[in-house]
């Protein structure tokens, strides 16, 4: 189960998160929608410490750290747990799709490289990209470059795949193939937490659909109920001006 309790977070005099509360059981597939600025990345990134919360504490399985007396070994295990997949894919562009998906079971989990490889094959086949193992990020399009971006964040077996915008960068022609990676880990109960703007996908492919306006959660709600019945007009006004 992965927690995040009465998490603050300012930079400066802003305060960007203002009390998030927010569990996630086990293969569960959430959703973050909401305005530009409302703190989604912000969030993210400080489930993991990327991002240093001036409050509350994050609970990953039997970790937990509080922002005030967090210790390296803690962050050091909510790193090891989480795993973030960005907008742009972060590829190390001197390394095939394969040595990419590799780079994280030798270098973090210390794998021998063989090990690693048999690993990785799997994971280019989850991901669809099998006949691209070889191919350096250049010679891959957008989409399959965020494939083995989702490929590479698979490897390391996280608690949880933070996904922030995973398609937002790609051509609107690229978008499907990623989403259909992400929906497919969600139907094998991966646990996700997804800042998306994509609501059909949104709607398809999570368990629960969390708004967030102005550092807060506003409302959130299983897909169906939320999308036909919002219940806040902050909510209301979001999706009006994105449908
Ligand atoms: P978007 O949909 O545009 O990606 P978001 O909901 O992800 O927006 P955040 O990136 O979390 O929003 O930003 C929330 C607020 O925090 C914004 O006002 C932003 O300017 C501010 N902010 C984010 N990162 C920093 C930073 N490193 N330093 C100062 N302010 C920041
Ligand atoms: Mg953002």
């Amino acid at each position: 189960m992965i927690e995040i309790k009465n998490l603050y977070k300012n930079f400066g005099s802003t305060a960007v998160l203002k009390g998030i509360n927010l569990k996630l059981k086990k293969g569960e597939v959430v959703a973050i929608i909401g305005p530009s600025g409302s703190g989604k990345s912000t969030l993210l990134r400080c489930i993991n410490f990327l991002e240093t919360p001036d409050e509350g504490e994050i609970i990953i399985g039997a970790t937990a750290v509080n922002a005030r007396i967090a210790t390296k070994e803690g962050i050091g295990q909510l790193r090891k747990s989480t795993a973030m997949v960005f907008q742009g894919y972060n590829l190390f562009k001197n390394k095939t799709a394969i040595e990419n998906i590799m780079e994280p079971l030798v270098i973090v989990k210390k794998l021998p490289r063989q090990e690693a490889e048999a690993i990785a094959r799997g994971i280019l086949e989850q991901v669809g990209l099998v006949d691209k193992r070889d191919n350096y990020p250049s010679k891959l399009s957008g989409g399959q470059q965020q494939r083995v971006g989702i490929g590479r964040a698979l490897a390391v077996e996280p608690d949880i795949i933070l996904l922030d915008e995973p398609t937002s960068a790609l051509d609107p022609e690229l978008v499907g193939e990623v989403l259909d990676v992400i929906k497919s880990l969600a139907d094998k109960h991966m646990t996700m937490l997804i800042v998306t703007h994509e609501m059909n996908f949104a709607r398809d492919a999570a368990d629960r659909i969390v708004f967030m306006d102005d550092g807060r959660i506003i409302e959130e709600g299983r897909p169906a109920e939320f999308f036909a019945n919002p219940q806040n007009s902050r909510t209301v006004k979001f999706l009006n001006q994105v449908r």
